[in-house]
């Protein structure tokens, strides 16, 4: 590996680089390539069956790889208890990032607890507070951002790389699990012991938030039962699409 990220800024050229060696390696040894790249490296996890993989990954090779959670404050009770039982399992840390009161507060005053059901702009309003904000805190001065990102969870993640440019948070975004399908998932977690998510055998495949969150029906994708009620083929909550093109201006950044 010949890329350098001593004084070297994240970019499309240090990314592109980066894709093409990850491609040539199993996910530990992908993590270990970006561990072993010097700059800090930050893996967010909803506790999803690929993240538990990446999480164990973590906690079997790469222990200097910091692992964080964005706790919204609507999460389902399985999600929670699992935070425990892996941290416990791995020996490893897993950090909470929390919404703030007074941005939580603000956003009831004007739409209401659950005032993401009546509109887009709610709603995305919602998953700033909620998500997006703790999220660049959580991303703070990081190198890297490592995620569970998978080319076959929707239409809209069909080409993601190993590794791309994330030209809005400034740093190089890492994909290890970008070309394993749901199959190799299972078949991981089963070989390995490792805990999930016991709503996964439930028809939850993609579980987010509690009441944004619905089991899906045979033959549905994957994320078909993420903020069902929006007739959006793309609906995303803004953490994996670039900020103004996911949330309304009114709401963008917040
Ligand atoms: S997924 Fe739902 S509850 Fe969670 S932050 Fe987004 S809108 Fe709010």
């Amino acid at each position: 590996m010949t890329l350098n990220i001593a004084g070297l800024t994240p970019g499309i050229e240090a990314a592109s680089s980066l894709d093409a060696e990850l491609s040539k390696l199993d996910l530990a040894g992908r993590l270990k390539l970006v561990a072993s790249l010097g700059g800090r490296a930050v893996f967010t996890t909803s506790l999803g069956i690929e993240d538990q993989v990446i999480t164990a990954a973590i906690g079997t090779h790469c222990p200097e790889i910091e692992v964080v959670t964005l706790e919204t404050g609507m999460l389902f009770k399985e999600t929670l208890d699992l935070i425990g039982e892996t941290e416990a399992r791995y020996g490893l840390e897993i950090q909470r990032f929390h919404p703030d009161d007074a941005d939580v507060e603000a956003y009831i005053r004007q739409y209401g607890k659950h005032g993401f059901y009546e509109s887009v702009e709610a709603r995305h309003a919602c998953c700033g507070v909620r998500k997006l904000k703790p999220l660049a805190r959580a991303l703070s001065g990081a190198f890297f951002w490592i995620t569970g990102l998978r080319r076959g969870q929707s239409g809209n993640r069909a080409s993601i790389p190993f590794a791309e440019f994330d030209a809005e948070r400034g740093l190089i975004k890492i994909n290890p699990l970008a070309d394993w399908d749901i199959d190799q998932i299972r078949a991981h977690v089963k070989a390995d012991a490792i805990p999930y998510n016991p709503m996964h055998d439930r028809g939850y495949p993609s579980i987010g938030c509690e009441p944004c969150t619905r089991a899906i029906r045979p033959g549905e994708p994957e994320r078909a039962g993420r903020w069902w009620w929006e007739n959006d083929e793309k609906r995303e909550c803004g953490l994996h699409v670039p900020e103004a093109s996911a949330l309304p201006a009114a709401t963008a950044g917040a």
